[in-house]
């Protein structure tokens, strides 16, 4: 091994062909962040590097840095999410979450805790025992909270209320509000008390505990449309992946 190659673990977020056997990948790892790489020969199915560079491969990655990119020298396979592919819809809630991540950038500590949390999501997709709305809500909520936009989720931003059957937060601020204060601001609530309690908990509880919540069908539902219009208002631009996904996972 040269001297100046890095070592690190990292998430595959996308691929890119080209040549005939060269990928160009989109790589998320704990300390560099988002980093592009070329796996030169890598859609060779003899190359070493074939099975550690696919979509969504966590892998050991040996990196030269370059001018532009970074080149793999070696990867090897960590984990490898085999049963994302198994359905259409987990498959495209991986693209759509991964994009996110991508687009997001982050970096430094922001990055470490973005990778744990990529990682978590794309074990439960695999795993198919959870429903795949609140996959997407946990990781458009969490992602968002770490990356600098944790919403204020105490109690209503006016009279401090704590709880009640329906609360308004707002997507652009981040803020909430209780019904009598939503009324007056001339705003119509979207949580209730179900979704209330679990935008706090996947916002504020420690990582291990992300998906150890239970919600219902009505609640599930205003969850996941405050979760999706919270996580894109802060986005910069539209993800490419989003109408495909919403058209198999409505
Ligand atoms: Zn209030």
């Amino acid at each position: 091994m040269q001297m100046d190659t890095i070592v690190t673990p990292g998430l595959v977020l996308k691929e890119t062909r080209y040549k005939e056997s060269d990928r160009i990948l989109t790589i998320l790892t704990p300390e560099l962040g988002v980093i592009s790489a070329s796996a030169q020969s890598s859609l060779r199915l003899k190359n070493k590097l074939f099975s550690a560079c696919g979509l969504f491969c966590y892998s050991e990655f040996v990196l030269l840095p370059g001018r532009n990119m970074y080149t793999i020298r070696e990867a090897e396979v960590r984990n490898v999410f085999h049963g994302i592919s198994s359905t259409i819809e987990g498959m495209s809630l991986a693209m759509y979450l991964a994009e996110m991540a991508a687009a997001l950038s982050p970096t430094g500590e922001e990055a470490a805790k973005e990778l744990r949390l990529l990682l978590n999501c794309l074990y439960m997709i695999s795993e198919g025992k959870t429903d795949l709305h609140v996959v997407k809500a946990v990781f458009e909520l969490r992602t968002m909270s770490e990356c600098g936009f944790l919403p204020q989720l105490v109690c209503c931003k006016i009279c401090e209320k704590y709880d009640g059957p329906a609360f308004y937060l707002d997507p652009q601020e981040g803020i909430l509000l209780c019904e009598d204060c939503a009324k007056k601001a001339g705003k119509t609530c979207n949580l209730d008390t179900g979704a209330l309690y679990a935008l706090r908990h996947i916002c504020l509880v420690e990582d291990k505990k992300i998906f150890a919540f239970k919600i219902s069908v009505g609640s599930l539902a205003k969850l996941s449309a405050v979760a999706e219009r919270y996580a894109l208002t802060h986005l910069d631009k539209p993800l490419k992946s989003y109408d495909f996904l919403k058209s198999v996972l409505p």
